[in-house]
């Protein structure tokens, strides 16, 4: 594939696909160890990938202090939720070594900052609430007290659960190049695809080239649908449903912060660096309990000039089967009332399937049911 063709697509978040990839230098044995929890390890992965262009290790204060109050980074390009690395203190050398909870040594971290931050604050601005039921606010009040930043360099990367959807920003953006396609829209999704996915994912297709499901493997709350069975779901619809040469299936090794309408820029910000042009944004995206208002994570794209982020925000309504117009449908195509409708809760789909019985094939097409029904019944 020649060069040229990559660079028909979308330009990484600041212009140039970060890698921080590189040999184990020597001497790391000898270097102060830090270990690092499951979701800073997501977060170094995703900075060594260049997931999270422009970066290129954990953040130092002015990048912190301007993404907190402003969702920028200190040059001004907007960034909407902090990448950092909490330690309980100073480290006493200029290097130090980064490892997972198993003790696999990861990275070295070359130091630039240590520094202290508000955490109250962090979770007012972030996650627009100081409760500790919310799950991201929790992992924030139970970090330690400080901040360590620098570049990082990573040799040793993540083992993925799923090392054939395990591709890297310049993997699907040389995947979308070999099947020549330009406009690429982003789905992300932490749930199984019911009809009413399908349909939004289908609706965008239809106005660009490619579809990039990318599903969240990474760190989600336990009563989430285990991944593996999500990627059985989505492996099993996509085989049957969508044309192959129009759909990409690949995992997003991100950890969910559930930081609603802020989560969501940055979830579209990752996207562009893996090369979409377009993002879906449905309602609630990335929210958790009822901390967000239904429109949040839409109306938050507004806070950028146009243009300004690149890639191309696509805000759904939640559609349905409609019996009365025969089809697909949402609150903005459909005329008619909920009776029409084929709906249901998330609590009655679960029901259903603990029970082994198939939900209506207007909501759940039975392939995928038969994959959560077997889940459920194990
Ligand atoms: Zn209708």
């Amino acid at each position: 594939m020649s060069a040229t063709a990559t660079e028909k697509l979308i330009r990484p978040h600041g212009g140039v696909l970060v890698d921080r990839t590189g040999a184990r230098p020597d001497g790391v044995d000898a270097l102060e160890l830090i270990t690092i929890t499951s979701r800073e390890a997501s977060d170094l992965d995703m900075i060594a990938s260049g997931a999270l262009s422009p970066l290129e290790g954990f953040m130092g204060s002015e990048d912190y202090e301007r993404v907190v109050e402003e969702m920028r980074l200190a040059s001004g390009l907007p960034w909407s939720l902090p990448v950092c690395l909490a330690v309980e203190r100073a480290p006493e050398g200029d290097r130090v070594a980064l490892a997972d909870e198993s003790g696999r040594l990861l990275a070295v971290l070359d130091v630039d900052e240590v520094y202290e931050y508000d955490k109250e604050r962090e979770a007012e601005r972030c996650f627009r609430t100081t409760d500790d039921a919310h799950p991201g606010v929790a992992r924030l009040y139970a970090q330690a007290p400080l901040y360590l930043a620098g570049r990082v360099t990573v040799f040793e990367r993540a083992v993925s659960e799923f090392p054939e959807l395990a591709l890297d920003p310049a993997d699907t953006r040389a995947a979308f190049a070999e099947r020549g396609w330009k406009r690429v829209v982003g789905f992300q999704t932490r749930n199984p695809i019911h009809r009413a996915h399908e349909y939004l994912t289908k609706v965008a297709l239809e106005t660009v080239d490619g579809l990039l499901v990318h599903p969240l493997v990474g760190d989600t709350k336990s009563d989430d649908v285990p991944a593996a069975v999500r990627v059985e779901c989505y492996e099993t619809l996509l085989g049957g449903y969508y044309p192959a040469d129009r759909v990409l299936l690949s995992a997003f090794p991100a950890a969910m912060r559930y930081a609603g309408p802020r989560e969501a820029i940055w979830h579209a910000i990752c996207r562009k660096n893996y090369g979409c042009s377009h993002f879906i944004v449905g309602r609630d995206h990335a929210g958790v309990g009822t901390y967000y208002g239904t429109y949040d994570a839409q109306l938050i794209f507004d806070e950028f000039e146009p243009h300004e982020l690149d890639i191309e925000p696509m805000f759904f309504e939640h559609s349905f089967y409609c019996k009365a117009c025969g089809s697909m449908a949402s609150a903005k195509t459909c005329p008619h009332s909920g009776d029409d409708h084929v709906f249901l809760s998330g609590t009655k789909v679960r029901e259903l399937l603990e029970a082994g019985e198939v939900p209506p094939e207007e909501f759940t097409r039975p392939v995928v049911a038969e994959v959560l029904i077997e889940a459920y019944r194990s």
